[in-house]
């Protein structure tokens, strides 16, 4: 490793100023709190479900909704929900993410486990089961209002985050979270060659380019391997297809762990 920093994985403390209620008053200004060991003028690439916002919660519950509907007479809810699992990385590979996927992947389920056509009435159901995910109100994850627009001030700020383009820009205008980025990227997958493109895309130096996020499969390890720092953020509803063994950084890369937003305050 010589005087190579790059394979340490660092854990960041969350800030002392954490508490509530040891700062009563005013806006809690963390970059100034907290000396930050990266110089402003980096570029931060940010995820945006369940980095900046709550997302998979309402999957969850949506899924418990649908296997107590489906009420399986010999498959446990385990076995239905690893055959939904089964169905959406299918319906994934063919129609994306989002949630005419995820209703796609519902019905494709119920199909197999109940061998028979899926009536209009349940098709109706089923649906409902999605809707119910559309219609959230965004929850920003804690520290995000506060400490994104700090970020802003002092780095270029890019959202990067997979999906539907129409449902992501959607949660993106509801979240009031737009004027802190300089660009948005709605890519259909997070791969190596993705973050490649976006690099180029916003000339970005890979030296003073970080990913931030919750997933290892597509916000950590892909970014590694494309030449990137990573900020790997625990979530601990990180959706079951985005698990994954994280990778160890490269020589000259960094690869740092926070166990919440906030705690990008003490990197940035
Ligand atoms: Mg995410």
């Amino acid at each position: 490793m010589g005087n190579s920093p790059g394979k340490q994985r660092s854990i960041v403390e969350r800030p002392v100023t954490d508490s509530v209620n040891s700062m009563p008053t005013g806006p809690r200004n963390y970059h100034v709190s907290m000396p930050s060991p990266y110089p402003s003028g980096q570029t931060l690439l940010i995820d945006a479900d369940d980095t900046l916002w709550e997302n998979n919660i309402y999957f969850e519950r949506a899924i418990a909704a649908y296997i107590g509907y489906l009420d399986h007479q010999t498959h446990t809810p385990e076995q239905v929900r690893e055959a939904l699992n089964q169905a959406e990385r299918e319906t994934i590979l063919s129609h994306g993410y989002g949630l005419t996927s995820f209703t796609q992947s519902l019905i494709t389920c119920f199909e197999r486990l109940t061998a028979g056509p899926v009536s209009e009435h349940q098709h109706a159901q089923i649906r409902s089961f999605a809707q119910s995910i559309a219609e959230q109100e965004i929850e920003l994850l804690p520290g995000v209002a506060e400490l994104l627009p700090q970020l802003a001030e002092r780095h270029r700020l890019i959202l990067m985050t997979k999906g539907s383009q129409a449902e992501q820009a959607d949660k993106l205008a509801r979240s009031g979270l737009a004027p802190s980025f300089s660009a948005v990227e709605i890519v259909a997958e997070k791969n190596p060659a993705t973050y490649a493109e976006v690099v180029a895309r916003h000339q970005c130096a890979p030296k003073t380019t970080w990913m931030i996020g919750n997933s290892p499969k597509s916000d950590i390890n892909p970014a590694l391997a494309a030449g990137l720092h990573a900020v790997f953020i625990f979530h601990k509803d990180t959706w079951v297809l985005e698990h994954a063994e994280i990778s160890t950084a490269p020589d000259g890369q960094q690869l740092i762990e926070v166990d919440s937003f906030r705690g990008l305050a003490a990197i940035f």
